[in-house]
């Protein structure tokens, strides 16, 4: 017979089920110094806080406070996600190599970029720790997904992402372990994949602003593939890593790496015949302008860049570009993949500014490095079996249409002024967009909106595919009229960790972090300013109990500390509402203090639970 056990008959199981919440009985440590690792407020203040310690270059602990802000952020991201429609799974992390070979990333992420940790097992077989899923999450569709019935799905994953980043920094921000939510639609068209990804802008709306976080959305660069749309979520904080430029109209928002802009009028040039000048000491744009009382937009620019194809080819690229403009090395690397196949390569692995020791690996004699001329000869180029023997030229749309313009004379000292395309320089057939938009350009939708500038966190990003995974990896189905076709794919990520370190870099002050409520480790921290007092301890003890029954998580601050050390720990971990048993116990009253506002207020002891309650609850979704 089976004895069925009494409720609570096993003291031991009680106490394990009841959730440690007092300070004196957690791990609890804060610092009071910075800690000289960290660079940004948000990194020092999860260190001081206690929230994460570091383990490793870009590997961190998440300790306890910590994961309770993850696993808050990752719940609002899973109830975005349901409410979307999309499916919740775990794919692996150890992945065979032969799932990135078939879809070509193999080469580039072990070695171009370097960003996937690879490894070989006991049984010689090569294996990658994920950096991402579209691989793994193509086998899937293409070994289940058989007919247009089955379309569309969503499926998502909140998990561990593994990159060897080159530059690990900033705590979570860029870790090389971290914690990453992964989507993937599979669509039977484009007008589908359209309405999935729209889906998706919705759910990363919902997800930011409910996370208590000010964000802006703005145009991505969607890499080589060219064509789709992606769209970045940027978290708008000093320390942000990304660029945006925008206009304060809100019709234009972008990636820098991405944005267009109209550039800067073209002054007119003083030049007005063709003559090669003597230019000693001019190796710069300001000095050749200082020297020949020129405007920097009456130059053409020539620019040097060595490019590695994945077949080991070296392609010598001069881009010309208007002597005020940067040359954006995100467009120009799409350019340059775009044309991979022209050199029997599949994509490009490396791009770089070759100074003089690279350029001894190919150059027949030393270049003339700051005079440099749209049309240097290719004889420069030393012939190799690895060295394409001719100079890829390219143009940036902004010195097409320059006149009477100054450019270098191939030969050091010297330069051209009043020259003109095609008449004394071919004009380079390939002529596309490579500069780099700036603060203050007009914009293309409205030219009397000029693009501001402002730094961003990059905490989402959703993106359409199109069809290159499941092409390259046999994923098809079925459609209404028996066709066979490769699927549609999208894919849309949020860095739960990253996200969780940028809102307090959008939420601090002086004295510490500042949660938003819905995200806070906890909603309110009790704290007992003379634990030898019963009464504090006896009014905290119960308040305690009852706002955790209530379900407003309480932290018990009964540590034998001063209060001082209570109050700044209090201010410093951010727990939105701070509970003072103290003076005002005598008329049956507690201190409260908002973290945020730092207003203190006296409130009967019968009603703080009540009060809390509808603060926290309204806290969740004003912030
Ligand atoms: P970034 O441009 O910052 O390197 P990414 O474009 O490589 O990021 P995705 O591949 O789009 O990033 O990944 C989705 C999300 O994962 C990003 O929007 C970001 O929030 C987060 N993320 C990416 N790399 C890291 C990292 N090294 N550490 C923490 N979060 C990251
Ligand atoms: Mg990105």
């Amino acid at each position: 017979m089976v004895k069925t056990p009494k409720k609570c008959d096993n003291i031991y199981s009680v106490i394990a089920r009841k959730p440690r919440m007092r300070l004196s009985q957690m791990l609890f440590v804060t610092l009071r110094e910075d800690p000289a690792e960290a660079e940004i407020p948000s990194h020092k203040l999860l260190l001081r806080a206690g929230y994460i310690r570091r383990i490793g270059s870009g590997i961190y602990a998440y300790l306890p406070l910590m994961w309770r802000v993850l696993q808050k952020v990752s719940q609002i991201v899973r109830e975005e996600m349901n409410a979307a429609g999309a499916q919740e799974c775990l794919l692996p992390q150890l992945q065979p190599s032969e799932l990135w070979k078939e879809s070509g990333r193999w080469e580039t992420y072990t070695k171009a970029e370097g960003i996937m940790f690879s490894l070989i097992d006991r049984q010689d077989r090569e294996l990658g720790l994920g950096p991402t899923h579209e691989e793994v999450i193509t086998t899937v569709a293409k070994d289940m997904i058989r007919s247009y019935r089955q379309l569309p799905v969503n499926l998502y994953q909140i998990q561990t992402k593994f990159r060897d980043e080159i530059r690990p920094r900033f705590g979570l921000m860029r870790g090389r372990e971290f914690i990453m939510k992964d989507a993937y639609s599979f669509n039977e068209d484009e007008a589908s994949l359209q309405r999935s990804y729209d889906a998706m802008d919705q759910a990363y709306r919902n997800i930011i602003s409910r996370c208590g976080l000010a964000y802006r959305a703005v145009e991505a660069d969607s890499g080589a593939i060219g064509g789709s749309a992606s769209q970045e979520f940027m978290i708008l904080a000093e320390a942000g890593e990304d660029e945006v430029l925008y206009t304060e109209d809100g019709k234009y928002a972008a990636n820098v790496e991405k944005a267009v802009s109209l550039p800067k009028d073209v002054k007119t040039s003083p030049f007005t015949t063709y003559e090669k000048k003597e230019t000693p000491d001019c190796n710069t744009i300001e000095k050749l302008c200082q020297f020949l009382e020129c405007s920097p937009t009456n130059i053409v620019k020539n620019v040097l860049y060595e490019a590695v194809y994945d077949n080991a080819k070296t392609v010598l690229v001069l881009v010309s570009i208007r002597g005020d403009q940067e040359i954006n090395e995100v467009k120009l690397n799409n350019e340059l993949v775009k044309l991979a196949s022209n050199y029997q390569a599949s994509t490009l692995l490396a791009l770089t500014v070759p100074d003089e020791n690279a350029q001894k690996k190919w150059a027949k004699k030393s270049l003339p490095v700051g005079y440099i001329s749209p049309n240097l000869e290719d004889d420069y180029i030393a012939s190799g079996e690895y060295i394409e023997g001719k100079f890829l030229r390219i143009v940036d749309k902004t010195a097409v249409d320059l006149e009477n313009f100054v450019t270098g004379a191939d030969e050091t000292g010297y330069h051209i002024v009043g020259a003109s395309w095609n008449k004394d320089f071919k004009l380079p057939q390939l002529i596309c967009d490579i500069r780099t938009a700036m603060i203050g350009d007009r914009a293309v939708h409205d030219t009397s909106q000029t693009l501001a500038s402002a730094r961003g966190i990059e905490v989402g990003h959703i993106f359409q595919l199109g069809t290159k995974y499941s092409e390259a990896m046999g994923a098809t189905f079925t459609d209404e009229n028996g066709e066979e076709k490769p699927i549609v794919m999208g894919c849309y990520g949020v860095g739960v960790s990253r996200l969780a370190q940028a809102a307090v870099e959008q939420s601090y002050d002086k004295d510490g972090i500042i949660w938003p409520v819905a995200i806070a480790p906890y909603q309110v921290i009790i704290i007992v300013p003379n634990i030898n007092d019963q009464n504090q301890i006896e009014v905290a003890q119960n308040l305690y109990d009852k706002l955790n029954k209530m379900g407003v998580e309480t932290l018990l601050d009964d540590r034998d500390e001063r209060a001082g050390v209570k109050f700044k720990d209090a201010d410093l971990i951010g727990i939105p509402y701070r509970v003072v048993t103290g003076r005002s116990l005598k008329s049956g009253k507690v201190e409260v203090v908002t973290r945020k506002s730092k207003e203190s207020q006296e409130i009967e002891v019968k009603n703080l639970v009540e009060t809390l309650h509808n603060w926290v609850e309204q806290g969740k979704v004003n912030h």
